[in-house]
């Protein structure tokens, strides 16, 4: 009998704590996997190609765009990332569930992919992080001194078109106090292993 894991498509602003918060679940959920993204930019200093992301040149990237690789794939700022279809499909099918770390752009290309895919529509679940307010994240974004103005209001920009998608999303989690919203979505985590659609077919048969 085998049971499935699940797809969790998580997405959430820049300056809306999701690293911290993941990193959270990460070490609350040790049997949690992460699907590693592919991507056409730089690495940044203490990143590791098949750690952090696959660093792959821009014609690599199209060579396994070619080869229908990608569940879906995106242009983000000016550089493309997708996930791969061997970072998820069989993790799910061998009963773990996988994370994916991905903007909104994705996470609607999943919802596209799983209209297409019914294993796909089965077993995926869409999660939202946001701020406690518009305002809180502003001033989340401004703490970060490293930023010039003009990348401060780069990324408010793109922080609030990614806000404007929460309702597309099947949960929202509110990140006020991390305790509480790495409480809530390792609470949410573990309940996906109890969805119907993940038990074997022939229980109870
Ligand atoms: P960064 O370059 O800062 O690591 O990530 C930039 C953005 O790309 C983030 O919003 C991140 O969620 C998104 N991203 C990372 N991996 C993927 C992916 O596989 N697909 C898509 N569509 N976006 C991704």
């Amino acid at each position: 009998m085998s049971k499935y894991g699940t797809v969790i498509v998580l997405s959430g602003p820049s300056g809306v704590g999701k690293s911290t918060l993941v990193s959270r679940v990460r070490a609350a959920m040790p049997g949690l996997e992460f699907s590693i993204s592919c991507t056409t930019r730089n690495p940044r200093v203490g990143e590791q190609h098949g750690v952090h992301y696959y660093f792959l040149s821009r014609e690599e990237f199209e060579r396994r765009i070619g080869n229908d690789e990608f569940i879906e794939h995106a242009q983000v700022f000016a550089n493309r990332y997708g996930t791969l279809k061997s970072e998820v499909l069989e993790r799910i099918r061998r009963g773990r569930s996988v994370v994916l770390d991905i903007d909104v752009q994705g996470a609607m290309k999943i919802r596209d992919a799983a209209a297409r895919d019914p294993e796909l529509a089965a077993h995926t679940v869409w999660v939202f992080i946001g701020p406690p307010s518009v305002e809180a994240l502003e001033k989340r974004l401004r703490g970060r001194a490293t930023d010039s103005e003009e990348q401060i209001a780069l990324r408010l920009g793109t922080a609030k078109h990614e806000l404007s998608f929460w309702k597309k999303y099947d949960y929202l989690v509110i990140n006020d106090d991390l305790d509480i919203a790495a409480a809530e979505m390792t609470g949410l985590f573990r309940s996906f292993e109890l969805r119907t659609a993940n038990q074997p077919e022939e229980l109870f048969s």
